[in-house]
């Protein structure tokens, strides 16, 4: 079962399991019609739009009709497409605003859940696109209450990061899987340093911003044994619950080519924990320890005294980046540091080799209790 997740500032329930559309665009209109039927019926209520090709909003304005309301849309300014459907990148504010209207038209709404600044990596682009007026075209939009919330994408951390702090976005749209974490994976885009990454989601976190995830599958690449970086395949259900993991995730968009695709990605929802369970396949990094921190798998668990580890360790770490609601969940939880029995069990199972019962002291010491 999944649980839906709210923007931090706001009051939409999201289904963590979104469906991305890079892909399908290349079925027939009645397959792409047919799969977003499905996808609303089982309660997948995000789709991102950034468009592999056109071909995906008419299909989605027909599935849309009659219950606008139960589906959150990510559009993106800055994604546009020729005459034949063809996706393209822009920062022509004309062609963009000619995409957006086509796009509304086809989708048959008058509003947008979540408007996007598409693929910001380079920090000089996003001063051009300032420039040319498609930020001011967004805050218009929002203003106008066509656009409920602005994001942006960016597979960059350092120009996320500066992004961030000018404060317009409450969501961002980031490549996320095991392999950039641990600096594994090349993107063509760079995925910079273990360093900025973590400085990036902590500050998105300390803002308030909602991270919704492209590219948890590595392209495809953690799913082979031949092309993971880990010297084995991850499942996609182990790599969606890596990804969904994280803080301030509230979403993941992995693509579907068709309904057989989409199926098989409604098994993440009822599948079992073992199936969704990363840390084993992680555990061949050779790096760990650079890493040596908590990832909150909960593969150390069952703890004999009853404690979340995972969960406690989330909180202490979001409570020390500024989140301040994280001490109060921490708060509420049945058990916390101080009932650790120091036994060392999760320290002997954990594959990242943390020593929790350390950690459990310093978080004890923190929260003081
Ligand atoms: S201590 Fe290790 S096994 Fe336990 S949640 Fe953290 S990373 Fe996972
Ligand atoms: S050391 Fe503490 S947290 Fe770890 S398993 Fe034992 S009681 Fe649980």
């Amino acid at each position: 079962m999944i649980i839906k997740r709210k923007l931090p500032h706001g009051e939409e329930l999201i289904n963590p399991l979104g469906i991305g559309t890079a892909s399908l665009y290349q079925a027939a209109e009645d397959e792409i019609k047919a799969t977003f039927d499905l996808a609303i019926e089982k309660g997948i209520n995000f789709f991102d739009l950034a468009a592999g090709g056109s071909s995906v909003f008419k299909p989605l304005g027909e599935a849309m009709k009659g219950r606008r309301e139960q589906v959150f849309l990510q559009l993106h300014l800055g994604a546009v497409y020729d005459e034949a459907g063809e996706y393209g990148w822009s920062r022509n504010l004309t062609k963009i605003k000619d995409t957006f209207a086509k796009e509304m038209a086809a989708l048959q709404t008058d509003y947008v859940d979540f408007l996007f600044l598409h693929c910001i990596d380079e920090i000089e682009d996003y001063e051009d696109l300032k420039g040319e007026g498609i930020l001011d075209f967004a805050l218009e939009l929002q203003k106008q209450g066509i656009a409920h919330h602005l994001g942006f994408s960016s597979h960059t951390p350092k120009t996320a990061e500066r992004i961030l702090q000018d404060g317009n976005f409450g969501i961002m749209m980031f490549s996320i899987n095991p392999a950039y974490d641990y600096e594994l994976g090349e993107d063509e885009y760079g995925i910079g340093t273990i360093k900025e990454r973590k400085a990036l989601f902590a500050l998105a976190e300390k803002l308030g911003v909602a991270i919704s995830v492209m590219k948890p599958f590595h392209g495809g690449k953690l799913l082979r044994s031949d092309t993971s970086p880990f010297q084995k395949e991850l499942s996609a259900y182990q790599c969606l619950a890596y990804a969904l993991d994280r803080p301030g995730v509230i979403a993941v968009v992995p693509g579907v080519r068709n309904r057989d695709d989409l199926v098989q990605l409604l098994g993440f929802i009822d599948c079992s924990e073992e199936a969704k369970d990363y840390a084993p396949a992680l555990a061949n990094i050779k790096k760990v320890a650079d890493i040596a921190s908590c990832v909150y798998c909960d593969h150390c668990l069952p703890c004999p005294a009853g404690l979340d580890i995972g969960l406690i360790n989330k909180y202490y770490d979001l409570a020390r980046i500024g989140d301040k609601l994280a001490a109060s969940h921490y708060e509420k939880l049945s058990k916390h540091a101080s009932d650790c029995l120091q036994c060392g069990h999760c320290d002997s199972r954990c594959p990242f080799k943390v020593k929790q019962t350390v950690r459990m002291k310093a978080i004890q010491g923190y929260f003081g209790k």
